[in-house]
């Protein structure tokens, strides 16, 4: 029976008008190593629509946002002033620099704001209270504003005080960012039109079982790659490739691939494109999935199962996608990421969702981004998604 979907008040619902509102974003941006130079501005271009939003009604907007692992601790090459320079490039505006994340400066810097201005807290972990999502600093957080807006969905998977402590003390709607993330990722796990076809990858299988068990329960198929292909083929008697997997992987494998078991069909690779070493230029070859040498590693599927998985893609209603089919970032193993993502692009008629860091980046760096219907910003908060678990940053926003 499919489940109703999960429905939670947006920024749309409530009335914004010259309020000041405490905005979560996720500003957690890629920066070229020892310097502060923001090597991709995707996430800060994702928070415009909400504060736009927000701006063109009068509001006042408090953001903030953690940025690397600063420990609790101040942490001076972990300051947000980079992100607010860039903020406010793109704003065309000045972003007002609020200081803290807590204490006396916040407050003295946003009652000095006007309709329409935009600030910026310190990074919230400065704060060891933000991790711990300890009430006094969620309390203090609250105290900064009428309304507390979630954007950061990339954030959602933790219990923090910035992104679920300070629902217990201000109504939490979420951002046009979250409320789109949950939207999509939730109408594809929840109702989607069927057939649904998910492709699952990425390293380990150990990382993605809890997505395979939650996916095999609501989807129609799951389209098998990435690394646990070797542990899918193990289970299906082969005896190839480097048996460094686990016994207890093998058979979870076999158990979403035993028949009648579970609702969704497990298709496999019929070949593999095989190296002696996980390696760039480590030799590569494609061989049948019976055919695997003893100790080869598997690092991307292989062209016959490209041309399956983009058949079996073409006839999709609904696509799930997380995780890369090999080892993409190598040339010579992303042939298969890239057949999957040109052949959900080919498909017009699907709903087509990416989750997954990785997942996103190779869709980005194959041009097709556009050609998919939603590309999650959330790394792990999709993840866990997929996994079928609540997410502590949505389940705090108000029921719609
Ligand atoms: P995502 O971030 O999209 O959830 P993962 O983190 O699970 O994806 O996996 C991404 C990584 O998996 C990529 O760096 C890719 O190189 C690697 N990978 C894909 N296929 C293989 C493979 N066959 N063997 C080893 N690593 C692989
Ligand atoms: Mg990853």
């Amino acid at each position: 029976m499919p489940e109703k979907p999960i429905a939670k008040k947006s920024i749309r619902d409530v009335d914004v008008h010259n309020k000041r509102v405490l905005v979560r974003v996720d500003y957690n941006v890629p920066m070229k190593k020892g310097s502060d130079q923001i090597t991709d501005d995707a996430r800060i271009r994702a928070s415009l629509p909400t504060i736009g939003y927000l701006r063109d009604r009068g509001a006042q907007v408090i953001l903030c946002s953690h940025f690397g692992r600063p420990d609790g601790k101040v942490v001076d090459t972990m300051r947000l002033a980079p992100i607010r320079y860039r903020l406010s490039y793109l704003l065309g505006k000045e972003v007002i620099d609020a200081g803290g994340p807590t204490g006396a400066e916040p407050r003295a810097a946003t009652e000095r704001m006007n309709p329409g201005d935009v600030a910026l807290l310190e990074n919230l972990r400065f704060d060891p209270r933000e991790e711990k999502n300890d009430p006094t600093m969620a309390r203090e957080l609250a105290s900064l504003g009428h309304l507390f807006v979630n954007d950061a969905f990339g954030a959602a998977h933790r219990a923090h005080a910035s992104t679920a402590g300070v629902a217990a003390f201000l109504p939490a709607v979420a951002g046009m960012l979250m409320a789109r993330e949950v939207e999509m990722l939730g109408r594809a796990l929840n109702s989607p039109d069927r057939p649904v076809v998910a492709v699952v990858g990425g390293a380990k299988v150990s990382d993605k079982l809890a997505v395979l068990v939650n996916l095999a329960s609501r989807v129609d198929r799951i389209l098998i790659g990435g690394g646990m292909v070797a542990e899918f083929l193990r289970a299906r008697g082969h005896s190839g490739g480097a048996s460094a997997s686990l016994s207890a992987d093998v058979e979870a494998a076999g158990e979403l691939m035993a028949p009648g078991k579970n609702k969704a069909a497990v298709t496999v690779p019929v070949d593999a494109v095989v190296a002696p070493r996980f390696e760039e230029h480590s030799p590569a070859q494609v061989v049948d999935a019976a055919a695997v040498p003893a100790g080869a590693l598997v690092l991307d599927i292989g062209t016959r199962t490209s041309a399956i998985y983009a058949r079996e893609l073409s006839r999709a209603r609904t696509i799930l996608w997380n995780g890369p089919m090999g080892v993409f970032e190598w040339d010579a193993f992303a042939r298969g990421t890239k057949a999957v993502a040109e052949a959900i692009a080919a498909n017009k008629d699907a709903v087509s969702v990416v989750g997954g860091g990785s997942t996103a980046e190779a869709v980005a760096a194959f041009g097709l981004a556009d050609r998919m219907t939603h590309v999650s910003t959330g790394g792990g908060a999709s993840l866990e998604f997929l996994e079928g678990k609540a997410l502590p940053g949505v389940a705090a926003l108000l029921d719609a």
